[in-house]
């Protein structure tokens, strides 16, 4: 191999690509690499108008035999944080872990292909710390068609073989606002929240009795992060919002809580309440060709594993018939001030993707 991958990690830390800047200067940078593909840009626009590129490169057209997939973007963080340094063996700095450095493994891995009898893909995306919506708009498109795919995320060289998926919904409760002291005269919002809460609470217990034992915990969880309500202390509460998510394991409905939901409300007498489900992102479910995560389960010496966070598999499984997500890096740094990559995991992982490019395409 010519360049190694934390020569090419310590360029794309350096350039800003936090979800809501453009990302063509990570594109620009990658198809200087990509000298042997065609590359196909497939352009959207945020909804602050902002350019967005997902790159689509194959080394022949048609069906592809691999697709490498990554995302361009990263969470915010401090300009210290774009001024990557490699200190005792590990490159800090944002993006590293997650997940330029896979990026950066695909660029060293690609470098001076021999012909490749059949198809390789590299797809680039965008946004997709902001709710996966580069991969959404390619499904969409379907900008691409793979056998395989291997979606990069840090999974400590470990594949990833399913995922749960994640939904968020908002109860507004409203009521009838009133002074206090004449309680009669209103109808309090933020009683009848409670009650929903603790249907709610119970509505948890009744997910949990369904187990996917891949998973730890081995159940669809459901939480209510926020309640607001209320104006002030002496006013009977006119309105009550309570904001709900749950992680939806594979093997069953991503809406089977928002069912249950609906039932629970339903059984509330006198209670005015919407319902309103956000964001329905479903799980990453197994494939049923298991020979990608076998071949990489064998090439990093560990077994196929399921992760609690959601990524782009869920959406992009359709263009793909076996996808798997794999990378290097520890995904409890990534999303923190000391996210950092190992060096020896980046080039274990371009040595990894250059022989899975090499057995699946050669
Ligand atoms: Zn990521």
């Amino acid at each position: 191999m010519g360049l190694k991958p934390e020569q090419f990690l310590l360029d794309l830390v350096a350039i800003p690509s936090v979800s809501p800047m453009a990302n063509g200067p990570v594109i620009d940078y990658a198809e200087k690499h990509l000298g042997a593909f065609s590359l196909k840009r497939h352009v959207y626009r945020d909804a602050a108008g902002v350019e967005k590129i997902n790159l689509v490169a194959q080394t022949k057209p048609g069906v592809a035999e691999l697709a490498l997939i990554c995302h361009t973007d990263t969470v915010p963080c401090a300009d210290a944080a774009l001024h990557p340094s490699i200190r005792k063996g590990k490159l800090y700095g944002r993006g590293s872990c997650d997940v330029k450095g896979f990026l950066a493994c695909i660029l060293s891995a690609v470098q001076d292909l021999p012909a490749l009898k059949k198809t390789l893909a590299v797809v680039l995306t965008s946004d997709e710390e902001v709710g996966c919506v580069g991969a959404k708009f390619l499904a969409k498109e379907k900008a691409f068609r793979a056998r395989r795919a291997i979606i990069g995320e840090p999974s400590c060289l470990r594949p990833v073989r399913a995922g749960k998926g994640y939904a968020l919904a908002e109860i507004i409760v409203k009521g009838r606002e009133a002074h206090s002291a004449y309680p009669a005269q209103g109808h309090s919002a933020i009683f009848d929240a409670a009650r929903i809460v603790t249907a709610l609470e119970r509505v948890s217990k009744t997910l949990a009795t369904k187990k996917n034992r891949a998973f730890d915990p081995p159940f669809t969880t459901l939480n209510v992060g926020l309640i607001h309500g209320g104006t002030a202390k002496n006013i009977i509460a006119g309105e009550c919002r309570i904001t709900v998510e749950w992680r939806p394991v594979p093997g069953q409905p991503a809406d089977w809580a928002a069912q249950l939901i609906r039932e629970a409300l339903e059984k509330l007498p006198g209670i005015a309440a919407a319902f309103n489900v956000i964001r329905l992102d479903p799980p990453f479910e197994p494939s049923a060709s298991n020979t990608l995560a076998a071949m990489v389960a064998q090439l990093s010496g560990t077994r196929a594993h399921a992760v609690p966070f959601g990524t782009e598999a869920a959406h992009l499984g359709p263009l793909v018939d076996e996808v798997i997500v794999f990378g290097a890096g520890d995904m409890t740094v990534a999303h923190t001030d000391r996210e950092f990559v190992p060096v020896k995991e980046l080039r274990a992982c371009a040595q990894h993707l250059r022989a899975i490019v090499e057995r699946l395409c050669g």
